[in-house]
């Protein structure tokens, strides 16, 4: 299904832009639990509205995920990858996980423990100028993380001994019974669902089968970031032991204030302080921009306010083509600390000043002159 097929996930959970996890969760189970296959069987319309809520769900009960979603919409969760340092969800929650957290309890579990322990998720808060968010940069990273343990190779198990498989579930790490109709698992508490016991721990690791490490690592943030966007890099979290995944690394982004710029998606904003008599008699000024200085014309009887576009001069699309624009907004600024000689000048000019030189003012006087007749 193209992107633009697709309906948006809040509506089809018809949950708030801002529902909470559990309004989510709960609106999730009722249609889950209205469209599941079983209570359907053979209808292809609920066996559709099951995979489009189920999918939904997904998104928006993973924080990144829907973070993502919120961010760029469908668009978002495609992951047409930065060489794995993308915004793609690569590896992504496997259906069956989803289904066995919910379903668990209603329609007898079916949740497949994965054998191992996966390594953490980890997030890192980096910070970024706004010319970097702006053109991208390619940041060097210390993340602590939680390394395989080399002595024993991530098992826990003393080196020259093996950890045994668990007697109380064969190595299953789950263990079934019968409740009622059902036939439910159990995560076996011999093993805590590793499926192993370790008779001999690893003196290094203490039978953990991690070590606490850091890493250097170079992160290419891609031209276009803001504040909030999160990168995942798949693989790069804690490492897994016992035969676990690696965990994934989230690098959030926050850009620090510009001192003379600000954003508004991609267009950069600059406020530009003119005297009046600039404005009034028109002049040439240099402005800055991402792309150095320019020069900008400021004709004759520009007001305060007056709002100048440059194209293509603001910030590049993220994940995509093209550039914002530039806004230069002209601030007229009002002379203050007059001396003696300029006030004279003022006052003068305004004694030979008829009100024709101030359109707004005099339109402005005229209709509250006839507001009172
Ligand atoms: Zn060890
Ligand atoms: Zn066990």
């Amino acid at each position: 299904m193209a992107n633009g097929d697709k309906r948006d996930y809040y509506e089809v959970l018809e949950v708030h832009r801002n529902a909470s996890d559990t309004e989510i969760k709960k609106a999730y189970r009722k249609m889950a639990v209205k469209y599941h296959p079983d209570r359907n069987p053979g209808d292809k319309q609920a066996e559709e509205n099951f995979k489009e809520v189920s999918e939904a769900y997904e998104v928006l009960s993973d924080p990144q995920k829907r973070a993502q979603y919120d961010q760029f919409g469908h668009a978002g969760l495609n992951g047409a990858g930065f060489n794995g340092a993308g915004f793609g969800f690569g590896a992504g929650t496997p259906f069956g996980d989803i289904f066995g957290d919910i379903f668990g309890d209603i329609f007898g579990g079916g949740r497949q423990q994965r054998r191992g322990r996966r390594g953490d998720d980890l997030l890192y808060n980096l910070e970024i100028s706004f010319e970097e968010a702006a053109f991208g940069v390619e940041s060097k990273i210390e993340v602590p993380y939680n390394k395989r343990c080399g002595t024993c190779g991530g098992s826990g198990a003393k080196p020259g001994t093996e950890p045994k498989v668990c007697p109380t579930c064969r190595g299953a790490g789950q263990v079934r019974f019968q409740q009622g109709y059902f036939s439910v698992s159990r995560t076996c508490s011999h093993c805590n669902g590793e499926g192993r016991v370790i008779e001999s721990p690893c003196g290094t690791c203490r039978g953990t089968g991690s070590v606490r490490d850091t890493k250097t690592m170079s992160v290419k943030i891609p031209a276009g970031v803001e504040t909030g966007n999160r990168l995942k890099l798949s693989g790069e979290g804690g490492q897994g032991t016992k035969g676990g995944v690696n965990g994934d690394l989230y690098v959030a982004i926050s850009v620090r204030p510009h001192p003379v710029f600000s954003r508004d998606n991609n267009d950069v904003i600059c406020e530009i302080p003119i005297s009046f008599v600039q404005a009034a008699l028109g002049t040439e000024i240099q402005i800055p921009t991402l792309d150095g200085r320019l020069n900008l014309k400021i004709p004759e009887g520009t007001q305060s306010g007056k709002v100048f576009r440059l194209r293509d001069k603001g910030i590049p699309v993220l994940q995509g083509y093209g550039r914002g624009d530039q806004l230069v907004i002209i601030k007229v600024e009002t002379p203050v600390n007059l001396n003696k000689k300029q006030r004279e000048l003022l006052e003068e000019f305004a004694k030979i000043g008829g009100e024709e030189i101030y359109p707004m003012k005099k339109s402005f006087f005229d209709k509250v002159v006839d507001l009172f007749s």
